[in-house]
């Protein structure tokens, strides 16, 4: 490809819009331009990126069995109504009406279309395991689109939907999914994790994110250098601490604490630490007003907490349910003497006796507070954050939290889809059963932005083989001379025989201009042409990642080239 006929339009300035320096490159390197918020148009380069993605995806997904299918865009109400996410789905779904007021949405992940078509089409234990996947666009209103192609509203996404007869089934069609992501993250060159994700935990079904690992990656992930355990920080749980206190035989007594409300006013006041001080936070779960007691230096985990409930949804209470349940103002709730409110608390406070809590009046706190003697705790659980240096949970070493970029996501959802919109199929003897699903994303736009995260230096993106637009970038100086355009032509052919893509700068630029062009742009293999080395007989080789620059014979280039490349992918 000649760069004088293609369209990759540089900016030599960074551009105000971009944040994060893989939305810089990829406008300054021409590679995508926005059209409105959260929504991006991908230019030939951009799009040779995305394409060399999509091309690891779908080799890696056919050779696990998957069967490439294409989707509507639009999905009708209808389908989204039978599993009831018409309603839950919230304000991300882009809803639109046609002309005949039918109400469809913009697809933002198809498990209602790929349910409604194999209930209809799968109907026999014979046909199992079915596991179909396109490479589609999707639509989600998010809230704030940011970060170029990393969170946008309108983005590209190869979604799988396996479908299996029985729970073994659908373990193994998860099993080979995990594999397939491994081989697909590992072979765009990344460097990523694979982390245990929240599932709701309803009905065996679990999960796991692939996480590029990125300082500006928007998820929390918690790592174990020991053991290797890694978790989305939603729902990464924390080692017990160790065994509970023993009471100490002082009563608890009651103390002013005139308008000291918040942990650090408290604690200041009396002179304690936060790990003396046990938070009481009140909750509405599913409409019932429950308590929650942490320490004061922790955090509750609302994912943890809601899947400690059972699944039910939590938020929390509102000050006019606090005053109510507690007959105290915000900020002077407490676990003794509350009365119909049942108490949830965290490990960390079992550990803990003679401990500091509100006193359910205003402007009092209670001091010397024990559980099981003062008050009655319904349900001890892990329901804190966790926090570097927590135990982990596997091996009890100190946990690290690092931040990673969701690059794809497995989940095994059991029967939730396929039970609300019955995809049945006739079991060996002939009787009904409901199918076993997993899904299965992959960001194949945010994978390319993934990688420029990872992958860049002062002067540009550097470019991983696997998804370099093209592989080498030819640069021929003084474009009047005849001999060089020749040679520059002959090598091009050359590598072109063998497979091997070249942009070529044969435009009529300054060689300043062309060099800082091609380090933006990140290809792996720079190679020059000029009249100077093509008196010499040689062309000159430098690979951008390291620098690192050589020569070879004009006869010999496309060979050393081809070798250079071997070396890098
Ligand atoms: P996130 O937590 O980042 O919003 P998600 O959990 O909503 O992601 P999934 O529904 O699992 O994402 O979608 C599968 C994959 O699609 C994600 O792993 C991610 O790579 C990609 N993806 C999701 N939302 C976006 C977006 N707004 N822009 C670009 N890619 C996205
Ligand atoms: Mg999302």
């Amino acid at each position: 490809m000649r760069l004088s006929k293609y369209l990759v339009p540089t900016l030599r300035e960074d551009p105000a819009e971009a944040e994060i320096v893989s939305h810089r490159l990829m406008l300054r390197a021409g590679m995508i331009r926005r059209t409105a918020a959260g929504i991006y148009s991908y230019l030939p380069l951009g799009l040779r990126a995305l394409r060399k993605v999509e091309g690891i995806v779908r080799t890696e997904m056919d050779r696990a069995g998957a069967l490439e299918v294409f989707l509507p865009v639009l999905s009708p109400a209808e389908l989204w109504r039978e599993t009831g996410r018409w309603d839950v789905y919230g304000k991300e779904l882009m809803r639109v009406r046609d002309r005949h007021d039918r109400e469809f949405c913009l697809g933002p992940t198809h498990e209602e279309v790929i349910t409604d078509l194999v209930r209809r089409d799968v109907r026999s234990w014979r046909q199992f395991p079915v596991n179909l996947y396109q490479i589609q666009t999707k639509f989600r209103d998010e809230i704030r689109p940011r970060f170029g192609l990393m969170r946008g509203r309108e983005f590209g996404m190869k979604d799988a939907y396996s479908f299996d007869r029985d729970e073994a089934g659908a373990e193994e069609s998860y099993r080979a999914m995990f594999a397939a992501y491994t081989r697909i993250f590992e072979r765009c060159g990344l460097r990523f994790k694979a982390v245990e994700a929240d599932s709701g935990q309803i009905g065996g079904s679990f999960s796991h994110e692939f996480m590029v690992l990125a300082d500006t990656g928007e998820d929390a992930v918690v790592t174990c250098t020991a053991c290797g355990y890694a978790a989305n920080l939603e729902k990464a749980q924390v080692a017990a601490p160790g065994p509970a206190a023993a009471n100490v035989a002082l009563p608890f007594t009651r103390v002013a604490t005139p308008a000291k409300r918040t942990v650090e006013e408290v604690t200041a006041f009396l002179g304690l630490g936060a790990d003396r001080l046990v938070k009481t936070l009140l909750f509405d779960a599913g409409g019932e007003v429950i308590a929650v007691l942490v320490r004061g230096d922790h955090q509750v985990n609302e994912t943890k907490l809601k899947n400690h409930l059972g699944g039910r949804e939590v938020t929390p209470a509102t000050p006019a349910q606090v005053e109510k349940a507690t007959g105290a103002p915000v900020g002077f709730a407490g676990p003794v003497g509350l009365t119909g409110v049942t108490i949830h608390a965290d490990r960390h406070v079992e550990a803990l006796a003679n401990f500091v809590v509100g006193g359910n009046q205003a402007d009092t706190h209670l001091v010397d507070v024990c559980h099981g003697r003062d008050f009655a705790v319904a349900a001890w659980a892990d329901l804190k954050s966790a926090e570097p240096g927590d135990p982990c949970p596997k091996c009890g070493m100190p946990l690290e939290i690092v931040r990673g970029i969701e690059v794809g996501h497995v989940f095994k959802l059991g029967t939730k889809y396929t039970q609300a919109m019955q995809a049945t199929y006739l079991d060996e003897q002939g009787k009904e059963q409901v199918s076993i699903m997993g899904c299965y994303g992959i960001g194949t736009g945010r994978t390319v932005a993934a990688s420029i995260e990872q992958n860049n230096d002062a002067d540009g993106i550097v470019w991983p083989l696997p998804l370099a637009p093209f592989p080498v970038h030819l640069v021929t100086l003084s474009e009047t001379d005849a001999a060089v355009r020749s040679e520059a032509q002959r090598l091009v052919a050359d590598l072109e025989a063998r497979g091997i893509e070249v942009l070529w700068d044969d435009r009529e630029e300054r060689p300043g201009v062309k060099f800082k062009d091609a380090d933006l742009l990140g290809m792996p293999l720079r190679v020059v042409i000029g009249g100077k080395s093509l008196a010499r007989g040689v062309g000159e080789l430098r690979v951008r990642r390291t620098g690192e620059k050589s020569e070879a014979p004009l006869a010999a280039l496309a060979e050393t080239v081809a070798r250079l490349l071997a070396t890098l992918g």
